[in-house]
């Protein structure tokens, strides 16, 4: 078996269509699309299509649509422009499971005199609205929700929120990045006024990305330079990852409904597999609207990074949810901020599929995963049953 890729969340392959448009970027429409020559000006109409093709994809018109360099970048500038905007409010609101890309943004901000409120998410990682309805105020510069989040899939309602913030004037964005090409959006008709997203999540290419921003908004460019992306982002394109971003939106946008429940099913037969041959495990927000292609999984008495190595010498590429942090091994912080003990959340492992995953790939992780928590409890302090035999456990 070569390798098996279960960690699309993380990043995926990019389709070979896509690399077949983004080719020709490189070395013969390789031109500056600002240039006055048609060499040049060829690229930016090229641009121009790709600029649809995204728009096409979350149902908004073409100007609505800003290139960045990813994910990050156009939370940190959906942010920061909002801020900049309303100078005099110094509220944001937020919630507690949020990528770094958001939280670090507001942790900056909270070192800087703003009042910060993290609404909280129940046991199945799911918003609590009343919270969140009750903490603004007129005083609130900017909410930001994600759509999906990274390491459960649990989705949040997102129209809804984006609505409740309207009603009070807050303008609205979101961190889209998991969501975009796993779940359709439509944005025509939506209240929300921001949204992120990044090529790299749906088989385009790394160090692309958009920021959606509905015409109205106001938005101050946090980068200055060159007059590109219609003023709003100083800097030359990023010409073939853009074309590739485009491409791959086309492609998300014709495969979407085929594709995503395929990897659902598949998905749903990992769970079960699991479930039905490893004893003490449980699946975080499994019972909450979720992205049809994660799965979190905790297999307690064991961490994370222990199943994440012996997968690594099957071939088996996962992650954890808990991040490095100078040496020692912190939990997620989204499953702390859903109440997982801090020894379950230890031991969770997410399975991010994608349409390049198969039946084969499932059993096959369906088949290993029993050894190797066996082995692992084994070795466990904190393993109370005897290693020999794992169903004992209830
Ligand atoms: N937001 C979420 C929810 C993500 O999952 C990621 C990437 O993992 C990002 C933002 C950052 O995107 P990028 O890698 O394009 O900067």
């Amino acid at each position: 078996m070569g390798t098996i890729y279960m960690d699309n969340n993380a990043t995926t392959r990019v389709s070979q269509d896509v690399l077949d448009a983004m080719q020709p970027f490189h070395h013969v429409l390789y031109g500056n699309p600002s240039s006055i020559h048609t060499f040049g000006s060829q690229v930016a109409e090229k641009i121009e299509v790709a600029r649809e093709q995204v728009a096409a994809l979350l149902g908004v018109h073409s100007k609505e649509i800003l290139f960045s360099s990813g994910g990050t970048e156009s939370d940190n500038t959906a942010i920061r422009s909002a801020l900049e905007i309303s100078p005099e409010k110094r509220h944001i609101v937020t919630s507690t499971v949020e990528h770094p890309a958001i939280r670090s943004l507001y942790r900056y901000f909270s070192k800087r005199g703003y009042r910060v409120t993290e609404v909280p998410v129940n046991g199945g990682g799911e918003l609590d609205m009343t919270y969140y309805k009750e903490s603004l105020t007129s005083d609130t510069a900017v909410v930001s929700l994600m759509w999906a989040n990274n390491e459960t899939g649990v989705l949040f309602p997102v129209e809804k929120a984006a609505l409740l913030a309207h009603e009070r004037g807050i303008p609205f964005h979101t961190d889209a990045v998991q969501a975009v090409g796993k779940i359709p959006i439509d944005l025509k008709n939506s209240p929300v006024d921001m949204l992120s997203l990044s090529g790299h999540k749906l088989h385009g290419p790394k160090g692309v990305g958009v920021l959606f921003i509905r015409r109205g908004t106001r938005f101050r460019p946090t980068t200055l330079g060159g007059h590109q992306e219609m003023g709003r982002r100083a800097g030359t394109e990023n010409t073939p990852a853009i074309i590739g971003f485009g491409k791959a939106c086309e492609l998300a946008s014709q495969e979407m409904d085929k594709k995503n429940s395929r990897i659902k099913q598949l998905r749903d037969k990992l769970e079960r597999g699991i479930l039905a041959t490893v004893p003490n495990t449980r699946i975080n927000g499994g019972n909450s609207p979720r992205l049809p292609n994660t799965t979190n999984i905790s297999f307690e008495y064991v961490e994370g990074e222990g199943i994440l190595l012996l997968l690594d010498e099957l071939g088996i590429c996962a992650s954890s949810g808990s991040a490095c942090t100078s040496g020692s091994l912190e939990p997620s912080h989204v499953l702390l901020a859903m109440g997982v003990p801090a020894a379950t959340a230890q031991g969770a492992v997410r399975f991010s599929l994608s349409k390049y995953n198969n039946k084969e790939d499932i059993d096959y992780v369906i088949e290993k995963i029993p050894g190797i928590i066996l082995k692992l409890r084994d070795m466990s302090p904190l393993w109370p049953y005897g290693g020999e035999n794992i169903s004992r456990a209830a």
